[in-house]
């Protein structure tokens, strides 16, 4: 057993984004101190951290004095090349692992690694080159989806396509790079359930969380997922295996489609807390963010239960700040109305500003309260025309 990395140590972490934003959050209440490693200043991350160090993620240089100087390493997104990783792994240890983020930031790697470890996974084929294109639609049939390899996440590099010219001028459009095509699944839900293991394989999941997407875009998270007690039992031993397959250290999400059989597929892994996991700040003893750095620091993990009956998220995008600011008084109204924003100055359409939380007894009062505390915000229109959402 590795000594665990105790309060007052200096942690790392790379990316400066609202996740990292809410890992330093967690670590700072814990007697951490957080150093942010980011290409850019005054990030949400470093704004909360203890210090912000601004390099070029291929400064392997910048990369090595960063670790050198923590007393280990997390990360809050995904996309940081494997090679940063691996710079930071001679100086201080990476949680999760730096193979893992391999592995799960390339979508043909990804789902390559699931099936071969038997996990389930809508039907896909790889596509290099433009001779993959009609074998690819043979084996997955069409209608279908067409996603890039590469930095795939929220629904972008992706394209519907029902027809195998459709397919040919999708390819193109997205410039023919590696991409998938994955089977148009007519999913009954998609559920996500964020979980987390020890250095010591000690595992602690939530339970699963019901989210709906507007725009490839996360806009509500229910929790609990109003499901049966099988497919919660069935999403929870998924999201066991996932950790234990991919010998996870760390905090990881995964997405699920819920067929209307109640078949459950993996739709992607996130080796991070995950925005559907952001209910837990509200509505859970421990939240992901607490979690990810005790997982980082070899320390007991947290307990996972809810706290309230029922609690739900909603997303708050840019698109809201294009009538005006938001009156965030507005939202406030509803004492129960949790509010979080992630510091970002410039708010632009589809951009994730913060989120807010409401717990009630009941999902629907939760869900109904977030929704119309969310719409409230919005400014009126001056010709007096608007009424409430
Ligand atoms: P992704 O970036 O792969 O998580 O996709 C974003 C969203 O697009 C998902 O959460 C789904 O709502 C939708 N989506 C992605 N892949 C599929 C699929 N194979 N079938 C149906 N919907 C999909």
């Amino acid at each position: 057993m590795i000594a665990p990395i105790l309060p007052g140590a200096v942690l790392g972490v790379l990316g400066g984004g609202q996740l990292g934003r809410m890992f330093t959050l967690a670590a700072r209440r814990m007697g951490y101190r957080v150093t942010v490693f980011a290409p850019d200043d005054d990030t949400p991350a470093g704004q909360i951290a203890y210090r912000e160090i601004r390099a070029s993620y291929d400064d392997l240089d910048a990369v090595g004095r960063f670790a050198r100087e923590v007393a280990a390493v997390t990360f809050e997104f995904e996309n940081v090349p494997a090679a940063t990783a691996e710079a930071a792994a001679r100086h201080a240890p990476v949680r999760p692992a730096g193979s893992l983020l391999h592995t799960t930031q390339d979508r043909a790697r990804e789902k390559r690694a699931l099936a071969a470890h038997g996990l389930p996974t809508t039907a896909f084929a790889e596509i290099v080159s433009a001779d993959d294109l009609s074998p690819a639609a043979a084996r997955t049939g069409l209608p279908a989806v067409l996603k890039t390899s590469a930095w795939g996440y929220d629904g972008k590099g992706q394209r519907r396509v029902a027809s195998l010219d459709a397919l040919a001028d999708a390819w193109r459009a997205l410039g023919e790079a590696p991409a998938v095509l994955e089977r148009l699944v007519s999913f009954a839900a998609e559920l996500s359930v964020v979980g987390t293991r020890g250095a010591d394989g000690e595992i602690a999941l939530y339970e699963p969380v019901l989210n709906r997407h507007r725009d490839h875009v996360l806009d509500i998270s229910l929790c609990p997922a109003p499901v049966e007690a099988r497919v919660r039992a069935d999403a929870l031993s998924l999201a066991r295996d996932v950790l234990e397959t991919f010998d996870v250290v760390g905090v990881l999400c995964v997405e699920l489609f819920l067929l209307a059989d109640g078949t459950l597929l993996v739709n992607e892994l996130a080796p991070r807390p995950h925005n559907s996991g952001h209910v837990t700040l509200d509505a859970h003893v421990t939240s992901q963010f607490e979690q990810q750095v005790r997982a980082l620091c070899g320390l007991p993990l947290g307990s996972t239960a809810r706290t309230v009956p029922a609690a739900a998220t909603a997303n708050l995008l840019g698109d809201l700040w294009t009538p005006g600011a938001p009156d965030w008084a507005r939202a406030l109204a509803d004492p129960g109305v949790r509010l979080h924003l992630y510091g970002k100055d410039e708010a632009r359409p589809g951009r994730k500003m913060g989120h807010l939380t409401v717990a009630a007894d009941t999902l629907a009062d939760a869900e109904r309260r977030a929704l119309a505390a969310r719409a409230s915000v919005v400014a009126p229109p001056e010709d007096g025309t608007w009424t409430s959402a």
